[in-house]
């Protein structure tokens, strides 16, 4: 019988399943990862490991052909039991390599209801590709290197460590066994329930059994681990694994873990389902975190706080990332997206619950500030391009899933989330949210299932409403005029970074402010392509902001005579953070895509001199470099003159600031020193240059000596202006520092370097020296390097692609996306993107097509501002200048 045509019965909505005639009920799975050979490894040999997996299968129709998932493993012996007692040998097994599936012809049918265990041996090998079961590279206190086996399945590499039925839909229960050299420790989802020895000396550890769950959420850990422990207010103990002897740098993870078990046990109204949660920091990492049912892995780098050498910045992630992963335990893992055209109920959802967590964990550190500053901003930003896709995305094949973990799925997700929020009350939001949860428990779901019971609780029309938000792509311009009657008309149209027309319409819920009653927020639904607001502008309004707080995913445009009433407002402190922050925001992208004079943006940047609000700074300084790189890469004498400006406005709140952090400052304080005496190192402030510089020395002498937040700027300030002395200083640092965000904040900088061959030798190392989950950090920072930074690394790029595709290109998670953003995204003209097109099409990548379109069409967005806009810019900057 063939395997390659029955997929044609088993396509719903053109989705690659599993035909759904069997599915698993319980798995007995042992595996064995071989990591006594690792000098074998160390020499790049490969390294294997065993498996054994006993799967009791429900049969719903009668077949003797059993298909399930199976990348890179050999089986080697396969058979039946059925009813409980007779073995029936596999007549034949076949591979499919491209459906990533195995089918076993059994010589007679088993009969629908029947009894029928699969059993199958299998070898497997450990790659070291960061996904599927894999090996992770550690060096042991005595300088020893050994390998780690651990996994990361998401979305579809369950199938490289054990046959398996591995679709999200598929849920069933799951005993595993792990068999490890005898000093190694192991951990899984559940809890140990026995540790033995067999034979040949080795540890046998049996895991109890977990709850129904999809592949996807397994892990299974063979390490060398310290951890430091707690509980929560339920008694459930809560575990953070590190490196030896370095179990002291989880405190910070492991208190703010316990504090949201806590937050989201009250906020989602259903326990924490599983015994313990573990959190474990994992040296080779592709991603960030990965939420594992009851045992997540970690970047090291995400999790681990060291209180002298961790920066504000990144322990910030950390608790976002804690809170991210914790989240997903409830959405995801106990209620799971029914496919993978769904991934943004998990991924939107844990964005949107994290910052909810943590501002309840830090309220003094006012993340949803943030969220618009960051999440919100970059969402917009991918969504305006013509290549976006809805957040709803059609997915077909193991190869598309890949490409769909972005800004669209998670920021945009998030920012959808917040919006209906704000628009239902958080609190009628939530009491939906429990209902959902406690409807689908250990089931799965779709978007429709979550605004169906949205809707039912709020009594307000929510599928309507919301199905345009996740099915359209993009989302909406309002523009505001005035008819004659001095009355304001807005119209809605799809908002694209090409300025091109577009259709669209969307539920917009407007929230709006006026100036003669700015505490008064008037809310109302506009539903049509044009509406009268019903406000005349009196003489009393001197102003109007519309999407007041920032909670509607849509931009706004006004007529000029507000955009400079709104200017003054801004200067004057007449409006809230979050207001200025939407109009920097909005001013920006209008000018960017030629809706809005850039004159008119640098007018509104001018109101922002003495800004404290660090959400605001950073939306700024995301526009300083977004000018930069447009009208400063190819012309230097913008270049010069953007400097000038961008200085003139930073120099205040730097003095502000100062290079001393004060006693008990706002965490906000803390974060925004760096960035900003950063800007001023980049647009050549000499005065910066030199205290930075000092400050590199005294750090060279004595690393304690400089402030955790001010060390990356020392740093980036001895390599942008220095020579071989100061990037061979960084580098020998990079070689002593043992704390992975260390050897990150060198590599951060090093690229920096003026002197090109210094530049690409860096890239060469790095590729030898750097763990390969890092090495993304060097490409960015040399993309960065003001001189000639962005070609050389798409030269690199192009000159290194087998290499790179060699390493990265099989993985199943989105590192090669990542690789082709880095190398692109400081490309600014039009030559650049007719490279980049020409470049992909004679190198196709699968699962990366959406990714160029986008790389592409974002380079002609750039290229096009600079052509129509420098002159205005020249003339506006000239006149600023020198008055
Ligand atoms: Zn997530």
């Amino acid at each position: 019988m063939s395997t390659n045509n029955n997929w044609q019965e088993t396509l719903k909505d053109g989705r690659h399943l599993l035909p759904s005639h069997i599915r698993p009920e319980h798995y007995q799975l042992t595996l064995e990862p071989l990591l006594e050979n690792s000098e074998a490894a160390i020499e790049g040999k490969d390294l294997n490991f065993l498996g054994n997996v006993v799967v009791r299968l429900k049969i719903l129709q009668t077949t003797n052909l059993i298909t399930l998932h199976s990348k890179d493993l050999e089986l080697t012996k396969v058979y039946c039991i059925f009813n409980s007692s007779e073995t029936v040998p596999v007549s034949d097994v076949s591979y499919d390599k491209e459906q990533q599936t195995v089918s076993l012809e059994f010589p007679k049918p088993f009969e629908a209801s029947s009894e029928v265990t699969l059993y199958i041996d299998f070898i497997g090998f450990l790659n070291d590709k960061m996904v599927g079961f894999y090996r992770a590279k550690y060096r042991t206190k005595d300088g020893e290197t050994r390998f780690m086996a651990t996994t990361h399945f998401e979305p579809t590499d369950a199938r490289c460590a054990f046959p398996c039925w591995d679709e999200p839909a598929v849920k069933a229960t799951f005993e595993v066994t792990l068999i490890a050299p005898a000093d190694r420790d192991c951990l899984s989802n559940m809890n140990v329930i026995s540790e033995q020895y067999n034979d040949a000396g080795k540890k046998v550890v049996r895991f109890e059994k977990t709850p129904i769950m999809s592949t996807y959420l397994l892990v299974f850990i063979v390490g060398e681990f310290d951890y430091i422990e707690g509980y929560t207010t339920n008694g459930l103990p809560v575990r953070v694994y590190t490196a030896k002897e370095s179990a002291h740098l989880g405190e910070f993870a492991l208190n703010v873990g316990i504090r949201t078990l806590n937050f989201f046990t009250d906020f989602f109204g259903i326990p924490y389902p599983l015994p313990k949660m573990d959190f474990v920091a994992i040296p080779d990492f592709g991603s960030g975190a990965m939420e594992n049912w009851g045992c997540i892995t970690f970047r090291d780098m995400l999790l681990l706080v060291d209180p002298m050498n961790t920066s504000s910045e990144i322990r910030t992630i950390v608790a976002e990332v804690v809170a991210h992963e914790l989240a997903h335990q409830w959405f995801g893992n106990l209620v799971t997206m029914e496919w993978w055209t769904h991934l943004w109920l998990n991924e939107g959802f844990a964005t949107w619950a994290a910052y909810l967590a943590v501002d309840h964990l830090f309220p003094d550190w006012e993340v949803w500030k943030d969220f618009v500053s960051s999440t919100f901003a970059s969402a917009l930003k991918l969504d305006s391009l013509a290549s976006s896709h809805p957040i709803e995305v059609d997915v077909k094949k193991a190869s598309d899933v890949n490409e769909i973990f972005d800004a669209i799925s998670y920021n945009k997700g998030a920012s959808v989330i917040r919006m209906l929020a704000d628009h239902m009350s958080l609190s009628s939001f939530q009491q939906g949210l429990q209902v959902y949860l406690k409807q689908f428990l250990y089931k799965n779901a779709t978007t429709n299932d979550l605004w169906k019971t949205l809707e039912q609780v709020s009594g307000k029309p929510i599928v309507r409403i919301m199905s345009l938000w996740t099915r359209q792509t993009g989302y909406p311009l309002i523009e505001i005029k005035l008819n004659e009657k001095k009355e304001f008309i807005l119209e809605q149209k799809r908002f694209l970074a090409n300025g091109k027309p577009a259709g669209g319409q969307w539920t917009v819920m407007l929230r709006y402010i006026v100036s003669s009653s700015p505490s008064q927020v008037k809310c109302r639904l506009m539903e049509g392509p044009q509406e009268e607001l019903n406000h005349v502008l009196g003489k009393q309004d001197k102003w109007l902001k519309v999407n007041a707080y920032q909670s509607g995913v849509y931009r706004v445009n006004y007529p000029q005579f507000v955009w400079e009433a709104l200017s003054e407002a801004t200067k004057n402190g007449e409006l809230d953070a979050m207001d200025r922050l939407g109009l920097s925001m909005d001013s920006f992208a209008l000018a960017r895509s030629g809706f809005l004079p850039t004159s008119t943006a640098l007018l509104l940047i001018c109101s922002f001199k003495d800004e404290t609000e660090y959400a605001c700074w950073v939306n700024l300084l995301s526009n300083f470099e977004g000018l930069s790189l447009a009208f400063g890469t190819n012309d230097e004498h913008c270049s010069q003159l953007l400097n000038r400006f961008f200085c003139h406005i930073l120099r205040g709140i730097a003095s502000q600031l100062g290079w001393k952090r004060k006693e008990d400052e706002q965490h906000s304080i803390s974060l925004l020193r760096p960035k900003v005496l950063q800007a001023l190192v980049d647009y050549q402030d000499s005065h910066t240059i030199e205290i930075a510089k000092k400050h590199f020395n005294k750090y060279v002498e004595d690393p304690n000596s400089v402030d955790t937040d001010l060390r990356i700027v020392a740093m980036a300030a001895a390599v942008s202006q220095g020579g071989r002395e100061e990037y061979e200083k960084v580098k020998e640092m990079y070689e002593t520092f043992t704390l992975n965000e260390e050897k990150v904040r060198c590599l951060r900088v090093l690229g920096r370097i003026p002197d090109p061959q210094l530049a690409e030798k860096m890239l060469d190392w790095s590729w030898k020296h750097v763990r390969p989950g890092d090495f993304m950090f060097a490409l960015y920072s040399l993309a960065m390097n003001r001189h000639k930074g962005p070609q050389l690394v798409w030269h690199y790029m192009q000159t290194h692609w087998n290499d790179l595709l060699e390493r990265y290109g099989n993985g199943g998670n989105h590192m090669l996306s990542n690789l082709i953003r880095a190398s692109t995204s400081r490309l600014s003209s039009k030559e650049d993107a007719q490279q980049v097109e020409t470049f992909f099409h004679e190198n196709q990548v699968e699962g990366c097509e959406r990714i160029i379109e986008q790389s592409i069409e974002e380079i002609n967005v750039v290229a096009s501002w600079y052509q129509r806009d420098r002159e205005n810019i020249l003339s506006w900057l000239n006149k600023y200048l020198n008055e």
